[in-house]
């Protein structure tokens, strides 16, 4: 767990990265102080220009930064050439006035032109629409998956109580080459609770070697995935995907093909992006470019997908 203030620091590198993928400059006019008697200082944003949804997080990151100015009443926070500066305009102990400006060095290149000149897409406005919403289309599914095996997850101690799910070491090797899980046939058809302490030992250490989970079977629509622990599953964001394809090769990380992006229909080349570990889902390090045949070649190693 992070302590208040390292949660606050990563929160305010988080907004000042936001801001600086908004491609906008912004002035802001923040006031407050404290409240009454008490210690709190509450802090509103009076004027800010551009006008739009960043408004509430101009105001936190200008709420971290009163807290940090210095003696000499102002602070500067830059990443790159993105700057984001507070200055103190006037005030008492009581209330303040400040000014919050950002300032890029560069202009700002939005991820999308990018993208579409790395995959050979015309940087129109409207292809860089149709870039953007293949990627927000992916972290919608993601997430969704992502969800999805978050509910499906258990524990050892979860497992423990669950009457009608039994071991099965067949379903997410249907072809048979998991040389670790098949040391665990002998399991098979055993429900956790039936497991001794060295067989649940024997389970457990599989986990941690092979990073898969031990399916729990039921039936085809319901089974569950026995882990160590729940993965924490931090669905990439659009940013993060950005940066992906901006900063990695256009060519499939498996066989080499060269994938594109934008297509109407399916074609084996198109690009995706694989969950190396698959029980760790969408999460930002864990993500591969390949193509769709080799994503599919992966996934189709089990029967009930994870
Ligand atoms: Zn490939």
């Amino acid at each position: 767990m992070l302590n208040i203030r390292e949660q606050i620091w990563k929160r305010s590198e988080i907004i000042h990265q936001e801001l600086y993928h908004t491609g906008k400059n912004y002035v802001a006019l923040i006031v407050g102080g404290k409240n009454g008697k008490f210690e709190d200082c509450y802090y509103s944003i009076q004027k800010v220009l551009p006008k739009d949804k960043n408004e509430n997080k101009i105001l936190n990151l200008a709420t971290f930064m009163i807290i940090n100015i210095s003696e000499n009443k102002e602070i500067h926070s830059r990443k790159g050439g993105f700057t984001c500066s507070l200055i103190h305009r006037k005030g008492d102990k009581y209330y303040s006035e400040y000014l919050f400006i950002t300032k890029r060095e560069t202009p700002y290149i939005f991820p999308e032109e990018v993208i579409c000149k790395k995959y050979d897409i015309e940087p129109t406005l409207e292809n860089q629409e149709k870039v953007k919403l293949s990627i927000e289309n992916r972290i919608y599914s993601y997430k969704h998956r992502d969800y999805e095996k978050k509910k499906r997850c258990i524990t050892f101690e979860d497992a423990n109580i669950l009457d009608d799910y039994v071991i099965n070491t067949l379903y997410l090797d249907i072809y048979n080459k998991d040389e670790e899980l098949k040391k665990l046939n002998h399991l098979s058809g055993k429900k956790v609770s039936e497991l001794t302490t060295e067989q649940k030992i024997e389970v457990s250490d599989y986990i941690k070697i092979t990073l898969r989970p031990v399916l729990l079977y039921k039936s085809p629509r319901d089974s569950k995935l026995l882990v160590n622990e729940i993965p924490d599953f931090q669905t990439a964001s659009y940013n993060e995907l950005s940066d992906i394809l901006i900063t990695n090769s256009n060519e499939c990380s498996y066989c080499k093909c060269k994938m594109s992006l934008l297509n109407k229909k399916y074609v084996e080349s198109s690009l995706t992006f694989d969950s190396i570990i698959s029980l760790y889902g969408h999460k930002k390090d864990n993500i591969k470019l390949c193509c769709s045949l080799c994503n599919s070649k992966k996934t189709f190693n089990n029967k009930l997908d994870i």
